[in-house]
């Protein structure tokens, strides 16, 4: 009988290499295989060793997005086979990913299976404009949503959301906006409620659009990258943080 490895879940952050953590970076150096998504950043593909094998399954050959059951079927043949697999997905493994699946599919099959989680978008856009995600007196708690369900939101979500103070981090949000904008509205959220949306989070190419519910509509609309809104954020002295930054850096 083969002996099989367990398959690595890891999380590698929205993009720079230095979000990676250092478990990540282990696993990706011990890795025979590693399968990887489309939202993985450069910074990190390229600290996979040139030798490792690599499967894009997020892009043109797997077709546009891979099919869940493709992406399955190559994390069995190769743990099956006996390889060091790392399925390597953006951001944090267990938000917005699909894990559960990936998880339940390979264990069917016999497989065992770790997870080494990864810093997810929302933190590190929090981190971009100069805010905490939680705050004293403002949010006790933080909702992590995603933009592709929300037409499926109960009322009472709405009205939850719309309260004053509140603060979701919202996935998958920019084909959304419009209607998340006039949802919120209608549950009374206030027009100047911030709402901040962050393009490329952590990436050199970031981009920051400070914005209004009122304007939100349009300033989503304007990314072309990756987006995460965050719902009741502002920036604070972002730019100067970055920029004290590169300089401490220089
Ligand atoms: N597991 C990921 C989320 C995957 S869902 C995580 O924990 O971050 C995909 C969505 O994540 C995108 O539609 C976008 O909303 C967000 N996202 C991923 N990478 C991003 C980045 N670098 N900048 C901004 N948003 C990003």
């Amino acid at each position: 009988m083969t002996m099989t490895f367990p398959i690595l879940f890891v999380g590698a952050g929205p993009g720079a290499a230095e979000h990676l953590t250092l478990g990540a970076l282990a696993a990706l150096r011990a890795a025979d295989v590693v399968v990887h998504d489309r939202l993985v950043g450069t910074e990190v593909l390229a600290l996979i060793p040139e030798a490792t094998r690599r499967v894009d399954v997020g892009k043109e050959g797997f077709g546009p997005s891979t099919a869940q059951a493709e992406i399955h079927a190559v994390l069995l043949s190769e743990g099956l086979a006996g390889r060091k697999v790392v399925r390597l997905k953006g951001g944090d493994p267990g938000i917005f990913a699909r894990l559960d699946e990936e998880i339940e599919a390979i264990t069917a099959a016999g497989l065992t299976y770790r997870i080494l989680p990864g810093l997810t978008t929302a933190s590190v856009a929090a981190a971009a404009i100069g805010q905490g995600l939680t705050q004293r007196g403002r949010n006790t708690g933080l909702r992590i949503l995603t933009g592709h369900v929300m037409e499926g939101f109960a009322e009472q979500d709405w009205k939850a959301l719309a309260r004053p103070g509140e603060v979701a981090a919202i996935y998958m949000a920019k084909r959304a906006a419009r209607f998340l904008q006039g949802r919120l509205m209608m549950h009374g959220a206030r027009p100047e409620t911030p709402v901040t949306i962050v393009e490329n989070a952590g990436r050199a190419d970031q981009c920051i659009r400070a914005a209004t519910l009122a304007s939100l509509a349009a300033s989503a609309a304007a990314a072309t990258g990756p987006a995460i809104l965050l719902l009741g954020l502002a920036p604070r002295a972002a730019i100067d943080t970055l920029s004290q930054l590169s300089e401490a850096q220089a």
